[in-house]
């Protein structure tokens, strides 16, 4: 086997053995970029000298005796969205407007990680700002799918979704505002979880809907996702948002059977539109759960049909107002004006994507006064109602099951004319969100011709990661999908 081909934990497992050094898997990563990206795009640059230097680092502290238990990640290369403030390093968020800027200082998730060990190399490639669901956004060029180059990996987060499906990085960390890490997990067929809103904080990283923004991991395997989610949930004093409850050593438990779980399968959710491969593989994914011994059961989120709408209003709501610190003042790349107004139209004129400015439109119309009651606040209202249906959903079982995309991986280009159907690519993603629970995707499973992956998605309670990363592990390990790997 290859090194690159090892999942995070196998990785750490012969690091600490001392049958490989970070090094060296650094620079199988690197090979592997070499020899892959090129039809991929994930990556948009490497700091290679300064990612050698950190594996020379960690093996340092291997050989001087630090184990996995006290630095879980030690020497183990992972990449970064593009949104995440690195010190010394560019956060573009795949936007030309943040093109030449880069971070003053370490995020707390980008501290976290050091904190761990890991080897923080390279950025991968994103929807500009986090918008969109094809990483087709970006203003980098588009990121192609391992599994067919043609074809898109999904998004926000595609880049770490790629990255990790095509073996160029042993994990990746992502965000999700309304489906950004499960979505493309499901399209490139990986692990990524989206953990509960304030499990893990947010300072450092570009804010695009703050009330609906989490950060979250992406990996090969459900464990590879639990030991990167350790190391960097917990409360942080700079984002107020986030939690002060304890962390569990989730990669610790995740064995067990789950004989007697209540699985919660959505009524709602099996309508039309989906893909009869992706139900086809669904449904076996059910039958799976039932021989594991799970009970499932039918639930109603009686206004998930709103789901889309709601995030529609309210995330372009918010990005409206996040994204106007970017005016050529204090952030960005200035183009001059004959006065402030001229300049800052300029300035965004040029440097915000077709997509970008259509939020800003939408976010700051709903916000205007005279469409404030009618779009935004009945929004709110409905947020409200779609948190009540999970909270009512969520007494009764343990966890939700759905498909996590309704379809495969679609051509580029497919949707790009039309934003509405690209939008409905986060049907089952987005009420999570607007309800703040947790989720993941797992592999479930091919369609046939073309093969392409197809997503698993399970939604637990609010601060319920552990059990929702046992559930998902007990299936992942009973079925052979996770052991897939694209041909390239
Ligand atoms: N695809 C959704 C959007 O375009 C979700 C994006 C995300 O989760 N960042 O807004």
């Amino acid at each position: 086997m290859m090194l690159h081909e090892l999942t995070l934990n196998e990785l750490t497992a012969r690091l600490a053995a001392g049958e490989v050094s970070s090094r060296e898997a650094m620079q199988a990563c690197l090979d592997r970029i070499d020899a892959v990206d090129g039809s991929i795009n994930a990556f948009m640059s490497i700091d290679r000298d300064d990612a050698l230097g950190q594996a020379d680092a960690a093996d340092e502290r291997l050989t001087k005796g630090t184990t996995h238990a006290e630095q879980p990640l030690l020497g183990v290369p992972i990449s970064l969205k593009d949104i995440f403030c690195v010190k010394d390093q560019p956060a573009n968020c795949s936007s030309k407007i943040l093109g030449n800027f880069r971070s003053p200082y370490d995020g707390t998730v980008v501290q976290k990680l050091r904190e761990a060990g890991a080897v923080i190399f390279g950025r991968v490639n994103m929807d500009e700002f986090a918008m969109g669901s094809s990483t087709e956004n970006s203003a980098f060029g588009p990121t192609g799918n391992p599994w067919d180059a043609e074809r898109v990996p999904g998004g926000s987060s595609g880049g770490c979704a790629a990255a990790v499906s095509a073996q160029e990085c042993f994990g990746s960390i992502g965000t999700d505002t309304g489906g950004s890490i499960r979505q493309p997990a499901a399209l490139c067929g990986c692990v990524g979880i989206k953990p509960t809103y304030g499990r893990v904080s947010r300072y450092g990283v570009v804010a695009f809907a703050s009330s609906l923004d989490q950060v979250g991991p992406m990996g090969k395997t459900v464990r590879d996702t639990a030991t990167l989610l350790g190391a960097i949930a917990g409360h942080d004093p700079r984002d107020s948002t986030s939690v002060p409850a304890d962390v569990p050593d989730y990669a610790a438990g995740l064995e067990g059977d789950i004989k007697g779980v209540k699985l919660g399968l959505p009524k709602e959710y099996l309508g039309e539109g989906i893909d009869p491969e992706v139900r086809a593989a669904f449904e076996a994914a059910v039958k799976q759960y039932q021989s594991l011994g799970a009970e499932i059961e039918e639930v109603s989120l009686p206004h998930a049909e709103y789901g889309v709408a709601t995030y529609y209003i309210l995330a372009t709501a918010e990005a409206s107002a996040n994204l106007a610190r970017f005016d050529g003042i204090r952030y960005c790349d200035r183009v001059e004006g004959d006065d402030p107004f001229a300049l800052y139209c300029n300035t965004r004129g040029a440097g915000f994507g077709e997509e970008v400015k259509r939020r800003i439109i939408l976010g700051t119309y709903v916000l205007s006064s005279g469409y404030y009651d009618a779009y935004y606040i009945r929004a709110q209202k409905v947020r409200t109602l779609i948190k009540r249906d999970f909270d009512r959903a969520l007494e009764k079982v343990d966890a939700l099951i759905t498909p996590t995309v309704p379809y495969t991986a679609f051509k580029a280009g497919e949707k790009t004319g039309d934003p509405l159907q690209m939008y409905l690519s986060d049907i089952y993603t987005i009420s999570c969100n607007l309800a703040g629970t947790c989720g993941i995707s797992v592999p479930c499973g091919f369609t046939n011709d073309p093969k392409l992956p197809v997503g698993l998605q399970l939604l637990g309670k609010p601060f319920g990661e552990q059990e929702l990363l046992k559930i998902a592990h007990a299936y992942e390990q009973s079925t052979p999908w996770h052991n897939e790997r694209a041909a390239l």
